[in-house]
């Protein structure tokens, strides 16, 4: 099975995409998170990505689809995956079709996560990431015990530059612009499905796998 995460930054694409790599047994892969290890590695890979994230813009779509053509060639995707911030323009997406095409493979499904732009900036500019282990925490909805402290590992908590309140806002422009276009592209292709991002994240997985089992 081999589905693709549609939705804002912050819809809830990561939470449910590890939902369902797990309940299916198949990689959850996101290429924030490879850019994100690459600069904490300090490759030169993650320091270019560095400066398009920071300023909540996309990074360069070559240097995109090479990294996330060369993790789905890998063994461990045969049987499948799940891709969550990949793709987030039509170029990305069209590439993806022709190089699966050319293995006689598709992608089966792609579920977007519908939520409002006031939820995520509200869902963002609260959320506090730890430094040294990742754990993420919410200010509001999920406060770490001492304020700035991490509860797993007593790290530092930080709001990451990329949820910075200016940062968020451009980062939904990019996403109306960019990305929300592939809606309408795997509508035409007939296997979008939808999902709510406001619900409880208790029922996320039932609800995705609802969506997927009305085939
Ligand atoms: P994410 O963790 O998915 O929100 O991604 C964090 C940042 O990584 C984004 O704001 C972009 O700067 C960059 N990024 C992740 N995936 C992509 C992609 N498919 N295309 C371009 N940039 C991306």
């Amino acid at each position: 099975m081999k589905i693709i995460m549609l939705g804002a930054p912050g819809a809830g694409k990561g939470t449910r995409a590890a939902m369902i790599a797990e309940h299916y047994g198949i990689p959850h892969i996101s290429t924030g998170d490879i850019f994100r290890a690459n600069l904490k590695a300090g490759t030169a890979l993650g320091l270019e990505a560095k400066q398009y994230m920071d300023a909540g813009a996309l990074v360069p779509d070559d240097l995109t689809v090479k990294i996330l053509l060369d993790r789905v060639s890998q063994d461990d995707c045969k049987e499948g995956y799940v891709l969550d911030g990949f793709p987030r323009t039509i170029n990305q997406a069209e590439v993806l079709e022709e190089e699966l095409k050319k293995l006689n493979d598709k992608i089966d499904f792609a579920i977007d996560v519908d939520v409002s732009d006031e939820v995520i900036e509200e869902r963002m500019g609260g959320r506090r990431v730890c430094v040294k282990c990742s754990a993420t925490f919410h200010i509001v909805h999920a406060p770490t015990k001492i304020d700035g402290v991490c509860d797993k590992c007593e790290g530092e908590t930080i709001l990451r530059a990329d949820d910075a309140p200016e940062t968020v806002r451009q980062r939904l422009k990019v996403y109306h612009e960019q990305t929300r276009p592939l809606i309408e592209f795997y509508n035409n292709k007939g296997i979008l499905r939808m999902v709510s991002g406001s619900g409880s994240i208790t029922d996320a997985l039932a609800a995705v796998i609802e969506v997927l089992n009305q085939g």
